[in-house]
């Protein structure tokens, strides 16, 4: 029998070659991917809400009839304007969508509707403004009315309607044919459901139990598969032999004295946690965290240092450019002349010129260099290293596990340090690192000032300039920053380019402005860091390029524009790039959130400083898929609706997985042929070479 993720979703009646073009948009290829495209929410039509009993300022469905419609173009700034009544028995109410002309044809006076929306008081009238819509027809409405409904994420073109007929047949034709991966002893064990009804009431759930169940049952299988494949690559590193590095008993003292600062406390503790990791015979794999500021990369430079007394090379990966040169010259500032001798470096970067990037490559080769810096150039195909014993990666999460992988291969095994400052819930961490040893630093060097932070509306935004120009005349250097590059006709924002025209016309023609952005190519970028860094600028424009890396010590005011289109977690390691001095630090979030949950959420930054606290939130917030990025993460491909709100199924599934490997670490029984099948499908960089046996 063929396997659902071989049959073309195009197999489906209904399913044309425009409407199979829509499916991939939706990432549904097969008719596997449809069974598992999650519904983005459910709607209870067992009883709708009627409009007479509406709660103002809730979400809620509602039904009623349309009896009267009509559009029209608003004198102030030409938006489109469409507006239905709808009505039944006892009461009416407006709604109101801007900007969409074709729904003046789509709705017609008489149609049923249900609509989802917060109904809110305008003008003394009631309106629900933007609700999704869907018509109902006369014909058999028992997939879309008088139950929970599923309702799918959508692309330009398709329905909801259209969706759960597709999804709906799928299960009746192909149902019978879904396979299930989990052994029998663990569904009993957890008390899960099977998978052919787990799927049906992911779908279309008879009641909320049923719901819940589907969801535990879908989830418990992803955190399953994926926690194997972790463990079984963490098993098949550590049994490598990897570099057993010398260390000679003063070496962290030594280390110690190249700093004009003293560590603090949680510094040396992760260095001797590097120092014995290196010293074992076995391949170090350790995830180091902590908070934007507390000094991860100086601690990270202990493991070069160890690779390079040891005859070794390191390399240190940064996410940017700009957070390769710094790291490069932050090492050149400390170890440039220390007591150990001569240590050799090399930034590698998208722009050097071929001629001396074949030179840094050969030398690399030949062992000339003892410690190169760079971004993923560094892990491209050309390089190759003599003899690379440690490795760095900063800011994990904008690197996938592939990316991960591709490093480690360049050497025998080389030791890894993984650093990200954006912390992760214990739990989740366990899941997404489950194969590394895990660091914090949870403590920030002494005679840090204080970095307080405000919020205004954006209407306030000019006294926010008139402040930042007194605050420089008294000494200090500013970050102005914004969401996009250029403005948009889609958005009506504030943009980098445009804004700092404007302030060098106008606030700011008597300061010195500069501009950053990730369009800028690296010469020019790294020109005007240099002249902000030697204060030859007193603010800088910026985008979110700015997030990691950059350190300038005087640069202690930044104002985030449009706060609302940041995350949380973006938002504080942004401003973890002030307050890097020892005077106090403001930062000024301007922003109208668009709702009273977005509000909140920048309230939470400005009455917290722990990075912890704010990622969590975060992660609640947005689920790990944007949180992440768009990297390869492992995460990002786990079919679970937010891992977060399900720890406990996490940590089961973890438990129940760990045992597994433990009785078979081969997947050799033939009641695990599935999993092992299945893995090896969709976790390949985790598993090569590994299940070879
Ligand atoms: P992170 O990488 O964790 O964001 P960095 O390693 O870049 O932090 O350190 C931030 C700044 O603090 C750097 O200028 C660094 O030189 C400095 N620093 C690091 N450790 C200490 C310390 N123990 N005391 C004082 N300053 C420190
Ligand atoms: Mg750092």
């Amino acid at each position: 029998m063929r396997p659902l993720s071989d049959i073309s979703i195009q197999y489906m009646k209904g399913v044309g070659p425009a409407r199979k073009k829509l499916f991939e948009n939706l990432s549904v290829e097969s008719v596997e991917d449809l069974f598992y495209l999650f519904p983005r929410r459910y709607e209870d039509r067992r009883k709708l809400t009627l409009i007479k009993d509406l709660k103002l300022g809730e979400w809620q469905t509602v039904t009623g009839t349309v009896l009267d419609k009509g559009g029209r173009r608003t004198y102030f700034n030409k938006k489109h304007v469409f507006e239905i009544t709808i009505g039944d028995d006892d009461a009416s109410v407006f709604c109101v969508w801007f900007n969409q002309p074709y729904l003046e044809r789509y709705f017609n006076v008489g149609d049923q509707v249900v609509l989802y929306g917060r109904p809110e008081v305008f003008k003394k009238r009631i309106q629900i403004i933007s609700p999704e819509y869907e018509v109902i027809s006369g014909e058999d409405e028992k997939l879309n009315m008088g139950r929970i409904v599923p309702i799918y994420p959508l692309t330009k073109g398709m329905t909801q309607r259209y969706l759960r007929k597709v999804v709906h047949a799928a299960l009746e034709l192909y149902g019978r044919q879904v396979r299930d991966v989990l052994p029998t002893d663990i569904r009993a064990r957890e008390g899960l459901w099977g998978i052919l009804d787990s799927l049906q009431a992911l779908h279309f759930p008879d009641d909320e139990n049923a719901q819940r169940e589907a969801n535990r049952r879908v989830s418990f299988d992803e955190f399953f598969l994926f926690q194997i494949s972790v463990i079984l690559r963490r098993m098949s590193i550590i049994q490598k032999a990897g570099f057993a590095h010398r260390l000679g008993s003063s070496v962290i003292t030594d280390f110690e004295k190249n700093f004009p600062f003293m560590l603090t406390h949680a510094q040396k503790r992760v260095i001797q946690e590097i120092a014995s990791d290196m010293m074992m015979p076995r391949p170090m794999l350790r995830l180091l965290q902590g908070d934007v500021g507390s000094g991860k990369t100086v601690v990270s430079f202990f493991g070069c240092l160890v690779a390079f007394l040891n005859g070794h090379q390191a390399a240190v990966m940064a996410p940017t450019e700009i957070l390769a040169e710094q790291h490069y010259a932050t090492f050149a500032k400390f170890f440039g002349r220390s007591s150990f001798g001569k240590i050799r470096t090399a930034l590698l970067n998208s722009s050097l010129k071929k001629k001396d990037r074949e030179e840094a490559y050969a030398a690399i080769k030949s062992g000339e260099v003892d410690v190169v810096f760079g971004t993923h150039a560094v892990i491209q195909e050309g390089v190759e290293f003599k003899d690379l014993s440690f490795v760095v990666v900063d800011e994990q999460h904008k690197f996938g596990v592939k990316q991960r992988a591709l490093l480690s291969s360049k050497g025998e095994n080389p030791d890894v340090l993984v650093m990200t400052a954006t912390p992760i819930p214990r739990t989740l961490c366990l899941t997404l690192y489950g194969d590394l040893d895990s660091s914090v630093i949870d403590e920030k060097p002494e005679g840090r000032g204080e970095t307080k932070t405000y919020l205004f509306p954006e209407g306030q935004a000019d006294s926010v300039y008139r402040r930042v120009a007194e605050w420089i005349a008294a000494g200090t250097q500013a970050y102005i920053v914004y969401p996009i590059i250029e403005e948009s006709e889609k958005m009506d924002l504030k943009a980098a380019k445009a804004m700092y025209e404007h302030f060098c016309k106008n606030e700011f023609k008597d300061l010195k402005v500069g501009l950053i952005h990730g369009r800028l190519d690296r010469k020019e970028t790294h020109e005007i860091m240099q002249k902000f860094q030697h204060r030859e600028i007193d603010i800088l424009v910026t985008t979110t390029v700015l997030e990691v890396g950059i350190d300038v010590a005087n640069a202690n005011i930044m104002v985030i524009e449009h706060a609302e289109r940041f995350g949380l977690a973006q938002l504080h390691q942004l401003r973890g790039r002030i307050g890097r001095g020892e005077k106090n630090a403001i930062c000024i979030l301007l922003g109208d959130a668009l709702t009273e949950d977005g509000q909140k959420r920048l309230e939470a930054v400005v009455k917290t400083t722990n990075g912890f606290t704010i990622s969590e939130e975060d992660l609640k917030i947005r689920g790990p898929g944007q949180y992440f990025g768009r990297s390869q993460h492992g995460i990002n491909e786990l079919r679970v609706v937010n891992p977060l709100t399900q720890l406990h199924v996490l940590e089961a599934a973890r438990k129940e997985a760990a045992a597994l490997v433990q009785r078979d670490p081969f997947l050799a029984q033939s009641g695990h042929r599935l999993i092992k099948e299945t893995i090896q499908k969709r976790y390949p960089e985790y598993l090569e070479r590994v299940l070879a046996g």
